[in-house]
């Protein structure tokens, strides 16, 4: 069950230790989760990995890759694991809910800049605002 985890952390030269599966695992299952969603999913299965090693854990697979950090504005930073294909995410202005929209048109960065000043962009991250279905939904029906 965890042997792709593994084998994600060994691509990258990285030791396979307990909380960094824990915390892979913990992201492939709950996407888009901020630290301390992090902190209580993984100390649920293992409460002997402390908060701490949680942070340091998030900080070692994101400067690796394997782990990527996006923080819309105003909002906590969240983590996914799904990394390296240039996804945009789409944010409820109300509760926050966050979701992945595939890349806008065609391969990366999927979008062409009207002027790109000389630079080779290879990226281009969008965060799409609006309300989700929920917060939707509980306001047509007060
Ligand atoms: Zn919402
Ligand atoms: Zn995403």
């Amino acid at each position: 069950m965890t042997s792709d985890l593994e084998a994600q952390l060994r691509a990258v030269s990285l030791r396979v230790t307990r909380p960094r599966l824990a915390v892979l695992a913990a992201l492939r299952d709950h996407p888009h989760v901020g630290t301390d969603a992090v902190i209580a999913l993984v100390r649920a299965e293992h409460p002997t990995v402390s908060h701490q090693a949680v942070y340091d854990v998030l900080r070692v697979l994101t400067d690796a890759g394997l782990v990527r950090r996006i923080q819309p504005a105003g909002a906590t930073a969240r983590y996914e694991s799904r990394v390296a294909d240039n996804h945009h995410h789409v944010v409820c202005r109300s509760c926050g809910a966050i979701a992945d929209v595939e890349c806008a048109v065609g391969h990366a960065p999927c979008l062409t800049a009207s002027n790109d000043h000389g630079f080779v962009v290879d990226e281009a991250e969008v965060v799409y605002w609006g309300t989700c279905p929920g917060c939707a939904a509980a306001s047509t029906s007060q």
